[in-house]
């Protein structure tokens, strides 16, 4: 029988053998048989798209660079490539032999008709099971009989595993298999199986019941964890912004929260939400005579006109208070805000201009005889008791870990329902 072989050499492999010369050639081969693997050596060898040939022809044989070496393309006859072809089958037997000789472990794996076997040449690339067959036909009839017993027993296997899985599942109490997933929804843990064994179907249905007994549960878990911890603590816990009401309001957090150990608590917390929005309110009541007299006894005629004629804006008239209220510091310089251009860093910085700072600010209990000084000092200059007079220490930090520090005192004055604040400066000396 012959057999048409096309026998080609492809670019790359041309100048792997440093030769200047590709292309192809047919052969007709008398070849009586051609074995399972010279057929798959012929049916397999890929073209690649820069090489093919121009032809329809679907079987190939590439001449790698060993070959081209010491030969040119023409002298690819019949004989030479029918060597070649049996040269190759002799090394492809060896390691035919070497499979056969491999524990089918090492070189079989999946499940059933998606297991694979290894390729008998080359590189371990892995075939699926039908591939191998259709590739191999008489390399695979030889194990034929021990794959099938290995599919078989790894089925048995898994379907023990997965019996195993579920009675597992299925001997778990309700607390380790249904859980809250938030806002009262609750979720089943099902088992890595699935859910088409009838008993894990009857077990969900089952579980499925349980969620309100669990729910109701969850709900007075809560509700006693929030009562207990209401009970104690700070009364503040009671009580919230009221973030709809005018500004500054309170409300109570837990209005319908009904227990009867929390009545106290309740009646105490309503009764500071009662007192502290009748402040507010008395406040807000108090703001437009303030600034109506405010306005007539300091402000401009232009302002009094406006203020007549609702036209005067809010923002000037408390400026016009605050002046006011602290006329007698004119003069004082000011607190100026630290900035990064007053953070000292470490010698050891890699990079101060890059080098990240942060601000923080506490009123200070403990603080410098110079602060206290100038603490008096203002305190005696603006001349008021009801001044609220604290010393704030403000530190600028930076990565390289520096501290630098500034002090300043701040002033607080309520007057006519508005609060009233400005920061001095306080020289404190250098150190170095
Ligand atoms: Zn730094």
């Amino acid at each position: 029988m012959s057999h048409r072989v096309i026998v080609w050499v492809d670019r790359a492999e041309a100048i792997r053998a440093g030769k200047n010369a590709w292309g192809h050639q047919t052969v007709e081969l008398n070849v009586t048989a051609l074995d399972d693997v010279q057929r798959a050596e012929l049916a397999l060898v890929p073209w690649r798209r820069d090489t093919r040939p121009n032809t329809e022809e679907l079987t190939g044989y590439r001449l790698d660079a060993d070959w081209l070496g010491h030969r040119s393309i023409s002298e690819a006859t019949p004989a030479v490539v029918a060597e070649l072809l049996t040269d190759r089958a002799a090394r492809r037997e060896q390691a035919y032999a070497a499979w056969m000789a491999r524990p089918l472990a090492e070189i079989w794996d999946g499940d059933g008709e998606d297991s694979y076997l290894v390729s008998p040449t080359g590189s371990a690339s892995r075939l699926r099971l039908d591939q191998f067959r259709s590739e191999w036909p008489a390399l695979f009839a030889r194990r034929h009989a021990e794959i099938e017993q290995a599919i078989a027993d790894k089925l048995a296997r898994q379907a023990a595993e997965r019996e195993s899985t579920i009675c597992e599942w299925l001997a778990k109490p309700a607390d380790d298999l249904l859980y809250h997933a938030g806002c009262g929804t609750w979720e089943v843990r099902r088992p890595a199986t699935g859910n088409s064994d009838p008993r894990v179907k009857s077990r969900l249905a089952e579980l499925q019941a349980l969620i309100p007994e669990f729910e109701a549960r969850r709900q007075a878990a809560e509700h006693e964890e929030l009562v207990q911890r209401l009970m104690t603590g700070d009364i503040q816990r009671l009580i919230g912004s009221d973030y709809g009401e005018r500004e500054g309001k309170w409300k109570l957090w837990y209005p319908n929260l009904d227990d009867p150990r929390l009545a106290d608590r309740q009646a105490e917390a309503a009764r500071l939400v009662a007192e502290h929005n009748a402040e507010i309110e008395r406040r807000a009541q108090e703001r437009p005579a303030y600034i109506a007299r405010i306005i007539a006894e300091h402000g401009t005629r232009n302002q009094q006109e406006r203020l007549a004629a609702g036209a005067l804006p809010l923002g000037e008239a408390t400026a016009l208070a605050e002046q006011v209220i602290f006329a007698a510091l004119d003069g004082e310089p000011r607190y100026e805000k630290l900035t990064r251009a007053d953070a000292e860093h470490s010698d050891e910085c890699d990079d101060p201009d890059d080098c990240h700072v942060g601000y923080d600010a506490d009123v200070a209990t403990e603080m410098p005889g110079c602060v206290w000084d100038a603490m008096q000092s203002l305190r005696q200059k603006l001349g008021r008791d009801d001044a609220t007079i604290e010393a704030r220490r403000h530190v600028a930090t930076t990565a390289c870990e520096v501290e630098t520090e500034r002090w300043g005192i701040r002033i607080q004055v309520d007057e006519g329902g508005y609060e009233f604040a400005r920061e001095y400066a306080c020289d404190t000396p250098q150190e170095d």
